[in-house]
């Protein structure tokens, strides 16, 4: 059934994808091993194991191009809140002058979710397969805390436990996250803390240390070890997250399909550990990797202040700061570096996701930058012209949405953009309070310190012959 009478394309429950789309068998260079930062050499099954839930870290390995969603979880998003809608932002191409159908905007609305992102399409399927497991604690660490919330709703809703590790400047900026996630029974602690070895290591250094995501995420593994019942969950990065999120786009696919839009022009999406750009885009690049979309452009958005594939290296680098995970090869702008506090907390992430670095590398996708006055701006126009508030991380997709909506009108081009609306901005008004009051400030991340972050002597060498 097709509603676009106001713009707005929706699915019936029973059209939730049965199966996520796996890009491992298609990637144009194969996927690089995770490796053992003690001999760095390619990680042995039971070292993930150690750290997953079993069925992720084989999904994290797999090579087949569909991994079927089990059919108890699809009732549960079902119930909950997908299919999301796509909708055509009539209201955005109006304020940007744009007429007729010649350019057609799209967005793929994931703020639908209860907690307001994509995150939950992630979290509820690895607290699903935890609770099947017979484990009792997942721990995670969060930025912005858009994560954790997305976590602490999953554990919820199986009765498990869930601990978050929020980075300090977070758990002081954002107190309304903390709030949220403790109404779904999780534990929240302010990182670094004295919970963990690592934790305590920064603190003694300097006891207001505003965290990072990479102290959080050492702080998060080392609690997992602490029993067999407890186990790690990762928001974005790694590929068993980024293949939960390709429900995004074959939903997406069947609603454009709705629409008659077989051909997309330009894809879109925010990149932070590169999760909600990849679920949109997975289900299409597949398409492109195999001839069907040659003409397709597919573009990820960072921030200036944090452009781990714009002006990172390309190279072998730890994904947390403590040196303690799993070394990976991945855009990065190094493990020590800790960026400027921009309101996009689920940006700030020092690395990519390997699958997205693959592709990037390859010239199958391509990466942009703005600044976070432009991108709270976009954020802003869209507000007013769609009604919905976007998060500072979405805004960055916004932005780019505009400046290629703007660059076909001015080159009298037809062109059909989509993008992910990857979550609203309810708990991160202070962004918009601060750009409306002229306070908002640009980082922008020199040469120099780049290369100090990447040049530093704790950068890992791994030999690549031995695999
Ligand atoms: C976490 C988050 C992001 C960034 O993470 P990805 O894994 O790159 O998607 C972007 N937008 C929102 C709303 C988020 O919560």
């Amino acid at each position: 059934m097709v509603d676009y009478f106001n713009g707005r394309v929706l699915l019936q429950p029973n059209e939730i994808p049965k199966e996520w789309v796996n890009i491992l068998p298609d990637l144009p260079s194969p996927m690089t091993p995770l490796i053992n930062p003690m001999d760095g050499k390619p990680a042995p099954p039971e070292m993930a194991l150690a750290i997953f839930p079993k069925e992720c870290v084989m999904q994290e390995i797999s090579q087949e191009p569909t991994i079927p969603i089990p059919k108890d979880l699809r009732e549960i998003f079902a119930r909950s809140y997908r299919p999301s809608p796509l909708h055509r932002a009539l209201g955005l191409e109006k304020s940007l002058g744009i007429e007729g159908d010649d350019i057609k905007i799209f967005y793929k609305n994931e703020s639908y979710s209860p907690t307001g992102s994509h995150k939950p399409n992630t979290a509820i399927t690895q607290a699903y397969y935890a609770k099947k497991e017979g484990l009792e604690e997942l721990v995670t660490e969060t930025g912005a805390g858009q994560w954790g919330s997305g976590l602490s709703y999953g554990c919820n809703l199986f009765g498990l436990k869930c601990t978050v590790y929020m980075v300090r400047i977070s758990f002081i900026q954002k107190p309304g996250r903390k709030i949220l996630m403790e109404a779904y029974n999780a534990k929240v602690h302010a990182s670094p803390s004295k919970f963990t070895e690592s934790g305590k290591k920064f603190l003694e250094k300097d006891p207001e240390h505003p965290g990072s995501l990479g102290i959080a995420i050492s702080e998060a593994l080392e609690h997992s070890l602490k029993s067999e019942k407890i186990k790690y969950s990762l928001g974005s990065v790694v590929n068993f997250v980024l293949l939960h999120q390709t429900i995004v786009g074959q939903e997406a696919k069947l609603q454009l399909a709705k629409v008659g839009i077989t051909k997309p022009d330009i894809i879109i999406g925010c990149m932070g550990g590169g999760s909600n750009f990849s679920g949109l885009m997975i289900p299409f690049v597949k398409d492109k990797l195999h001839g069907k979309l040659p003409d397709l452009e597919i573009i990820g958005v960072e921030p200036r202040a944090c452009p781990s594939v714009c002006k990172g290296q390309y190279r072998w680098d730890f994904g947390d700061t403590s040196m303690k995970g799993p070394i990976v090869k991945m855009y990065t702008l190094g493990h020590s570096f800790i960026p400027s506090p921009i309101h996009a907390g689920g940006l700030r992430y020092h690395g990519m996701a390997p699958i997205i670095s693959i592709l990037n590398n390859n010239n199958v996708i391509s990466a942009t930058m703005h600044h976070q006055t432009e991108v709270i701006k976009s954020g802003l126009l869209f507000t007013k012209a769609e009604g919905i508030l976007p998060a500072p991380e979405t805004a960055h997709a916004i932005k780019e949405t505009v400046d290629q909506a703007l660059k076909a009108k001015e080159n009298n081009e037809k062109k059909v953009i989509l993008f992910n609306f990857s979550g609203h901005g309810f708990f991160d008004l202070l962004a918009y309070k601060q750009y409306m009051s002229g306070e908002l400030e640009d980082y922008e991340l020199s040469s120099e310190e780049i290369q100090k972050a990447l040049s530093s002597r704790e950068m890992p060498n791994i030999d690549e012959s031995q695999f």
